[in-house]
């Protein structure tokens, strides 16, 4: 028996008596707390299995199965267990690759024909099967060579593309029972500590992505660290199924897409072209409030300017480009040209600015097929986007104003949201200095504002930096739809300035800003935020009558005008039918209030209201109706 002296982070070195002894040893010897939460260590700050060796001098920080790090690890190697459940229950399929994801994980494989849904419960079972058997996940290094001759033998050949693609002298594998994967590590100690998995679904994707590459079949699952969290997670996704804005956009009438048409171009129905003016016509109101101007700038603008701009070397592959008389034009991706021109188009002056310029701008961009999704991912969208020219020392005040236009508008929809800063990606124009101006009045602004943030490195905008907003809808559910751009790139390739107090030609600082972001995409969440259900104020049918029966048409009809002459949006269903099914048809239409017309409201001059909701109020007169719905609408409920 030798002695080791290793020590947990923070704590004082400790003396340890095991000959060769792993982490896991060594961690029950020092006798930390939740000892049986242990999934994996943190050795001198890297992350490793419990199996591997502690050497004397390590400083060993225990990764829990609760941490965000430990759910990781354990939804990977849930992942090589889908693996090799699959490659038994499914002889002759080959494996690709199995990361962890949000909430679980998925693996694509090559078989002979897609996984179907039903193949999930016997792969599940198997799985369980592999759970109940305690494999422990064994590492083993070995060279370039050798991995690539196993995995030839294996006919692997994903694998053997993927070590080749490494371009290391050694990697490693694990196994479990007969299963062996190319893999970084680490893993859970062995595959009993898999309490709690699901398989959710299948999909077709693309090796590598790539369309020209073989389709694999996805299989995707969840996996929690207790059952109690697997449960509750299956009942939100339950719940989100029912909000599905695909399907509760259809049943309301809201959009449509046609395979006549194209992919990814939205057709908005009656319903939700109403939807969509309201949230203009609310959006319209509340940048005149702030002072900006209304612009409006032309679809398609001449190649030579996006090649001005940048964009056509940094953002060609997502445009769109056509010819007129032999002069090439590409239809604009982004709205930020008109307004650059609008802003040149006359000589400025530090009393002029900031100038905040406000347009529904419609654009193209190109999405890959297999990424359109809904109204959440289409190719041609319309946003609420506005640039604001201003000086230096006003960037600061207006990104702190555009924050509390966030704000404002977000309280009105009942989102809470999380703000991140994305800095400077690869492929991107502007000189370092620029950037670091630029990233600088971002942090300041939200530094300043004590407002909490993220960083994400690399994940701005081509000409500048970016605040991105995040929402979180009624199910905790993130989604990305306001950003803030700050950017010193543009007006100094546009050439703009302005004539400061000194009489000289200054440069003007630009943000390009979008509060709601694309339309497409925040009526999308907003669908499923209410499920359906959208508050008076936003519904394009507020109210319908509804007649008991024919004797009450005409005091039906009465109401219907009168309601619609106060400017609310109602309709009336007068068929021949019994109450009952009017209302409950009313009801899956998610129509506010249903004015319900009988003998006494004939009789009485007036109606008995009831929410789709259930409940009913009390009998009313029109006029009250009217000025319920209307208070309703002031007050944006
Ligand atoms: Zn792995
Ligand atoms: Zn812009």
């Amino acid at each position: 028996m030798s002695t080791i002296k290793v020590k947990l982070k923070g704590k004082l070195f400790e003396e340890v008596q095991a000959d060769s002894p792993t982490h896991l040893e060594v961690l029950k010897q020092l006798k930390i707390k939740n000892f049986d939460k242990v999934v994996a260590v943190k050795v001198n700050g890297e992350s490793r299995d419990l199996l591997g060796p502690s050497r004397s001098g390590d400083e060993l920080d225990p990764i829990f199965l609760d941490s965000e790090e430990g759910l990781e690890i354990l939804r990977h190697s849930t992942s090589h267990v889908m693996a090799m459940a699959v490659k038994e229950l499914f002889p002759g399929t080959k494996v690709t690759i199995g990361p962890a994801i949000e909430n679980g994980f998925y693996y694509d494989f090559d078989y002979e024909r897609p996984f179907r849904e039903e193949d999930l419960p016997r792969i599940e079972d198997k799985m369980k099967e592999i759970v109940g058997m305690d494999l422990s996940f064994k590492r083993e290094e070995m060279s370039r060579q050798d991995a690539i001759d196993y995995f030839m033998k294996e006919g692997e050949d994903y694998k053997v593309e993927l070590i080749r693609d490494l371009g290391e002298d050694r990697v490693t594998l694990y196994t479990q029972g007969n299963f062996t994967d190319l893999c970084r590590g680490p893993h859970i100690p062995s595959t009993g500590r898999i309490k709690a998995f699901h398989l959710t679904k299948v999909a077709g994707a693309y090796w590598r992505g790539d369309e020209k590459r073989a389709m694999l079949s996805r299989i995707y699952g969840v996996a929690f660290s207790d059952r109690k969290t697997l449960k509750g997670y299956l009942q939100k996704l339950e719940e989100a199924k029912k909000r599905d804005h695909v399907k509760l956009g259809h049943q309301l009438g809201l959009f449509g897409t046609y395979e006549e048409i194209g992919a990814g171009m939205i057709v908005w129905h009656p319903r939700g072209a109403m939807l969509r003016h309201i949230l203009e016509e609310f959006e319209i109101q509340e940048h005149l409030k702030r002072g900006y101007e209304l612009a409006r700038g032309p679809q398609i603008l001449k190649t030579d300017l996006w090649k001005r701009s940048g964009h056509f070397e940094n953002y060609r592959e997502n445009m769109y480009f056509t010819e007129i008389d032999k002069q090439s034009y590409g239809i604009k991706p982004m709205n930020c040209l008109s307004h650059m021109l609008i802003y040149g188009s006359t000589i400025r002056s530090y009393r002029d600015l900031p100038k905040r310029y406000f347009e529904m701008g419609t654009v193209h961009r190109h999405e890959r097929s297999g990424v359109l999704q809904g109204l959440l991912r289409v190719r041609e969208f319309t946003q609420d986007d506005a640039h604001i020219l201003c000086t230096p020392e006003q960037l600061d005040g207006e990104i702190k104003g555009v924050l509390d236009f966030v704000r404002d508008i977000m309280a009105i929809f009942d989102f809470d949201y999380e703000l991140e800063i994305s800095t400077r990606p690869e492929k991107s124009i502007g000189s370092d200095e620029d950037w670091e101006r630029a990233t600088k009045a971002l942090i300041g602004a939200m530094k300043g504002h004590q407002l909490p943030y993220q960083v994400n490195e690399g994940d701005g905008a081509f000409y500048g930096p970016k605040i991105d907003v995040k929402l979180k809808d009624a199910l905790e559910r993130k989604w990305q739809c306001a950003t803030i751009q700050c950017d010193f790139t543009l007006p100094e390739r546009f050439n703009l300035v302005y004539i400061d107090k000194d009489g000289q030609k200054h440069r003007p600082a630009m943000i390009h800003r979008v509060i709601l972001g694309a339309m497409e995409r925040f009526i999308g969440v907003l669908i499923e935020h209410y499920a359906g259900a959208f508050p008076t104020w936003l519904s394009p049918v507020q109210a319908i009558v509804l007649t008991v029966t024919d004797r009450n048409i005409p005091h039906g009809k009465a109401v219907l005008d009168g309601l619609q002459e106060a400017g609310i949006r109602v309709e009336a269903d007068f068929r021949n039918e019994k109450l009952g099914l009017k209302v409950r048809e009313a009801q899956l239409q998610k129509i506010p209030y249903m004015l319900i017309i009988g003998d006494r409201e004939s009789r009485d001059g007036g109606v008995t209201p009831r929410l789709r909701n259930g409940k009913n109020l009390s009998f009313m007169s029109q006029f009250e109706i009217i000025d319920l719905i209307q208070e309703e609408c002031k007050q944006r409920r």
